[in-house]
């Protein structure tokens, strides 16, 4: 069994990994958190009504409509973190904004 110290000491090294990879989270970031999650306002209320069409095109629509210029590094980047249609980057993509 780990004595006292080492679990401490553990417990720092977990604290210290999970604020480094929050850092390189918010570094990988294209867009602005807050932008993320209009985006996933703004596809939660539309696939209600209209549902998944197995495309990022309810994503494609929000970026237009929000001027984002680098609508394709932000597909890229959903993509890469396994969004590749509108409900996909709701199932997928949202919880790693979650804290
Ligand atoms: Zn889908």
């Amino acid at each position: 069994m780990p004595d006292k110290e080492e679990k401490a000491r553990r417990r720092q090294i977990q604290k210290e990994l999970q604020e480094k990879a929050q850092i390189e989270f918010e570094k990988s970031l294209p867009v602005s958190r807050e932008i993320f999650q209009s985006l996933f306002d703004f596809l939660d209320e539309e696939l209600e009504k209209n549902g998944c069409d197995d495309h990022l095109t309810l994503t494609k629509k929000f970026l237009a409509k929000n001027q984002i210029e680098d609508a394709d590094e932000v597909e890229n980047w959903l993509k890469e973190n396994g969004g590749f249609c509108d409900c996909e980057v709701l199932y997928n993509v949202e919880e790693l904004f979650e804290d």
